[in-house]
C-alpha cells in the first residue's frame, strides 16, 4: 500500500512536529494565565510576546504591537470590515472582490442587507486578474474601506495589493487585505506598505486551528469586535489561546526559514505536476493567471467530468486534492470563482485544486502524475458529452449555469 499523499494545503496545513514541541510545555507547566501577577504567568506572557516578534517578523512590520492575536482568519476579517465602519461612521461603503473567501463575502452581504452599508464587488476577466477599470471608478470619499484577498485560496492567482492600496489611500479609505493563503508562501515587506490591516490564520502555515491574527499598522483608526478583557491591547478581549499562539510563532519561524524552498523547490514541484498532467491529459486546462500565481498551487479543469468524481478516484488511490474551495465544495454548482472567471460550466465542473507544501515530495507528485490519465480516461467514458473519439457535438444534454 502506498503512503497517502496530501496535495489539499490551501485547506488546511499538517501541524509542523516543531510547532507542536514548541506548544506542548504550554498545556502542561506553563499552564498560567499570562495576565496573571504571581510566578504562573512567568514565562507565559514572554511567550506570547515572542511569538508577537516572530509574526511581526514574517510580515516585516515595523512594530511587535501591530499583532493582534485572534481565534481565525475568519475573525480578523471579520473584526477589520467591523472596525472599519465603526470607527469611520461618515464613511457607508466597502469595496472588495468577487472571488474572496466566504469570511469577507458572507460579511459584506450581511452588513448590506443588515446595516444599509453600499458593497461595490469588482469583477474579475477571464484569468482571474481583478478589473482595475472598475475598482477605480467605484473608489470615492464614502468608501471606509477596501478590502481585496492577497491570493486566492481556489486558483493561487494573486492580486497587486500593494498597487490597490495605494490608490485606496488617495481617497483615505483604509485598505485590508486577507493574507491568509499568500502568508508563509511570499515575502513581505508591511513597514514599507500602504496596507492598513491584513489577516492571517495558523492552521494554512504549519500551525494548529484555532489561531489567527490581524495586523493593525500603528495609527490606524481601531474599534474592537470583542469587548471584555484588556488583552491584545483592549483590542481583542478573551484571554488568550497560549497553545495556538506559541504555536502561530514557531510556525511563522519556520515559514520565513522556508520561504527560499516554498518559491524554488515547491514552485518546480507544482509546475512539473501541471506540465505532466497538461501533457497527458487533452481537453483541460489552468485557471487563474499563470504567471502571477501562489507557487505552490495549480487548478486545472477537466472539461466534461465532475471535479466531486475525481476527487473520489484519486482519494480511492490515496491522493487528497479539492475541487473548489473546501467552503463550497459538497454543493453541485461550481464555484463562485469559477463563475467570476466564466470558465464554461462544463470545464468549471471538472475544476481540481492540488495545493503542494514544502512536505511535498517528487514521489508525491509521480502518484498523481501516474494514475490521473486513467482517472480521467474513466469518468469520461460515462459522461453526456463525451463520445468515443472525444467530446460530443451535440451532447445528451444542453448544460447552463442556474
Ligand atoms: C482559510 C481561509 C480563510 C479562513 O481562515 P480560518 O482560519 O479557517 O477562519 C480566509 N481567507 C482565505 C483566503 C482562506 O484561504
Amino acid at each position: 500500500m502506498n503512503a497517502p499523499v496530501y496535495l489539499d494545503n490551501n485547506a488546511t496545513t499538517r501541524v509542523d512536529p516543531a510547532v507542536l514541541a514548541e506548544m506542548l510545555p504550554f498545556f502542561t507547566e506553563l499552564f498560567g494565565n499570562p495576565s496573571s501577577m504571581h510566578h504562573y504567568a512567568a514565562g507565559v506572557a514572554e511567550a506570547v510576546q515572542l511569538a508577537r516578534r516572530q509574526v511581526q517578523s514574517l510580515l516585516g512590520a515595523k512594530h511587535d504591537s501591530e499583532i493582534i492575536f485572534t481565534s481565525c482568519g475568519t475573525e480578523a476579517n471579520n473584526t477589520a470590515l467591523y472596525s472599519a465602519l465603526a470607527a469611520n461612521p461618515g464613511r457607508r461603503e466597502i469595496i472588495t472582490s468577487v472571488v474572496e473567501h466566504p469570511a469577507i463575502l458572507a460579511v459584506c452581504e450581511h452588513l448590506e442587507k443588515n446595516e444599509g452599508v453600499t458593497v461595490h464587488r469588482i469583477p474579475v476577466d477571464a484569468k482571474g486578474r481583478l478589473e482595475i477599470g472598475a475598482y477605480q471608478a467605484a473608489l470615492s470619499d464614502k468608501v471606509a474601506i477596501v478590502s481585496f484577498m492577497s491570493a486566492n485560496n481556489e486558483t493561487g492567482t494573486l492580486f497587486p495589493v500593494e498597487e490597490l492600496a495605494v490608490m485606496a489611500k488617495e481617497v483615505g479609505a483604509l485598505f485590508h487585505t486577507d493574507a491568509v493563503q499568500a502568508v508563509g508562501k511570499l515575502p513581505m515587506n508591511l513597514a514599507d506598505s500602504a496596507i492598513d490591516m491584513l489577516s492571517l490564520s495558523g492552521h494554512k502555515l504549519h500551525a494548529p486551528k484555532g489561531v489567527g491574527a490581524l495586523y493593525l499598522k500603528r495609527g490606524t483608526r481601531f474599534r474592537p469586535l470583542l469587548r471584555g478583557g484588556h488583552q491584545e491591547r483592549g483590542r481583542r478581549a478573551g484571554t488568550e489561546n497560549v497553545t495556538g499562539i506559541v504555536g502561530l510563532g514557531k510556525a511563522a519561524e519556520l515559514a520565513q526559514a522556508a520561504m527560499e524552498h516554498e518559491n524554488t523547490v515547491v514552485r518546480t514541484l507544482r509546475d512539473r505536476l501541471q506540465t505532466g498532467i497538461l501533457q497527458s491529459i487533452s481537453h483541460c486546462f489552468v485557471t487563474g493567471d499563470i504567471e502571477h500565481r501562489l507557487p505552490n498551487t495549480v487548478n486545472i479543469a477537466f472539461e466534461y467530468i465532475e471535479g466531486e468524481a475525481i476527487l473520489l478516484l484519486l482519494s480511492r488511490a490515496g491522493i487528497a486534492a479539492s475541487s473548489g474551495s473546501a467552503c463550497t465544495s459538497g454543493s453541485l454548482e461550481p464555484s463562485h470563482v469559477m463563475r467570476a472567471m466564466n470558465i464554461p460550466y462544463t470545464a468549471a465542473h471538472g475544476s481540481t485544486r492540488f495545493s503542494l507544501s514544502r512536505d511535498t515530495t517528487d514521489a508525491d507528485v509521480d502518484r498523481v502524475l501516474a494514475v490521473m490519465p486513467e482517472i480521467i480516461a474513466r469518468l469520461r467514458q460515462l459522461s453526456p458529452y463525451w463520445g468515443k473519439d472525444g467530446p460530443k457535438a451535440t451532447p445528451d444534454f444542453a448544460p447552463a449555469y442556474a
